[in-house]
């Protein structure tokens, strides 16, 4: 899978599937999105083969906990998050995709501050704020993940 910018100056591409996918609806990503929720494929960063630079922006967060957005400097799109200062895990923003529709939300979380006019659909997971993961990867994720995170 491949994406970029919308000037073309970043360019990216997913050396393989991603470990999960988001879609949250919490606040935050609301007001940096300009939307009513982010879609996040979270990958490996050394899974990702970037073209050109990013300028990482920190985020003010309820948490305190960092969240920095990578964005093209000529631009300004958003192509990636990193959270929690985890440098080696990316949130990949699908709809920087090429082919946005390639990736579909594994799970749906901070529903409760969803706008009110979103219908989830049945039969994908969704909770009121965050979730377990341990409950929910693939068991192959979870390795992936065990394997950059220790
Ligand atoms: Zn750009
Ligand atoms: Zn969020």
């Amino acid at each position: 899978m491949e994406g970029g910018c919308a000037c073309g100056q970043v360019r990216y591409r997913l050396r393989s599937g991603p470990l999960f996918v988001h879609c949250c609806h919490c606040k935050d990503c609301q007001r940096q999105t300009g939307s009513a929720f982010v879609l996040n494929a979270l990958i490996e960063t050394d899974r990702v083969e970037v073209t050109g630079q990013t300028a990482l922006f920190a985020m003010p967060t309820d948490s305190g906990r960092p969240h920095d957005v990578a964005r093209c400097p000529g631009c300004g799109t958003a192509v990636w998050s990193h959270y929690g200062g985890l440098k080696a895990l990316s949130f990949v923003r699908v709809g920087t995709l090429d082919d946005p529709t390639a990736l579909r939300p594994d799970v749906h979380i901070y529903t409760r501050s969803k706008q009110p006019w979103i219908a989830l659909p049945s039969g994908v997971p969704a909770f009121e704020a965050y979730y377990n993961s341990k409950t929910l990867w693939p068991a192959e994720s979870l390795e992936r993940r065990r394997a950059v995170l220790g």
